[in-house]
């Protein structure tokens, strides 16, 4: 019987072979870059983001299958996620980065990340995508705050 090691395997391959929400939108309402020196992943994420709800994310980059697969299973839960639950999916996430124990049906497939805390030098590849979110979502906040109710 295939150990869940095994599984968290197959998850993160299939994710990087099948990648979700690799492309573009029409018209985002947050686009962000974000590079990891130490691996050469490269991320530039764009965020749809309507009455307070992220409505779509996309994803196009290049990089190893930790940083790609990562975005893809970033990309295929935040939908429907309110900014507050977006800013704590990426940090429920970064705990996990850090070894701690998480909660399986938080973060979805990107669970199968957690074997990752274990090598330090892979990290940054997995949070890239993260990070690049964290970004997008402070970006959008303080743009809502300078634009006031939006008239
Ligand atoms: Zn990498």
């Amino acid at each position: 019987m295939p150990g869940l090691e095994d599984l968290y395997q197959e998850l993160i391959l299939d994710h990087y072979r099948n990648r979700r929400g690799e492309g573009h939108l029409d018209d985002p309402t947050v686009e962000v870059d974000q590079n990891n020196p130490l691996c050469g992943d490269v991320i530039h994420m764009e965020f749809k983001i309507e009455d307070g709800k992220v409505a779509d994310v996309a994803h196009t980059g290049e990089g190893c299958s930790i940083s790609r697969a990562s975005a893809s299973m970033l990309a295929e839960g935040l939908p429907g996620c309110t900014v507050e639950e977006a800013f704590d999916r990426v940090e429920r996430f970064r705990q996990m980065m850090h070894g701690e124990e998480i909660d399986d049906e938080d973060l979805g497939d990107a669970i199968a990340l957690q074997g990752v805390a274990k090598f330090p030098a892979r990290i940054k590849c997995a949070l890239l995508s993260w990070t690049a979110t964290n970004e997008a979502l402070l970006t959008y906040q303080s743009d809502a705050r300078s634009n006031g109710d939006g008239h």
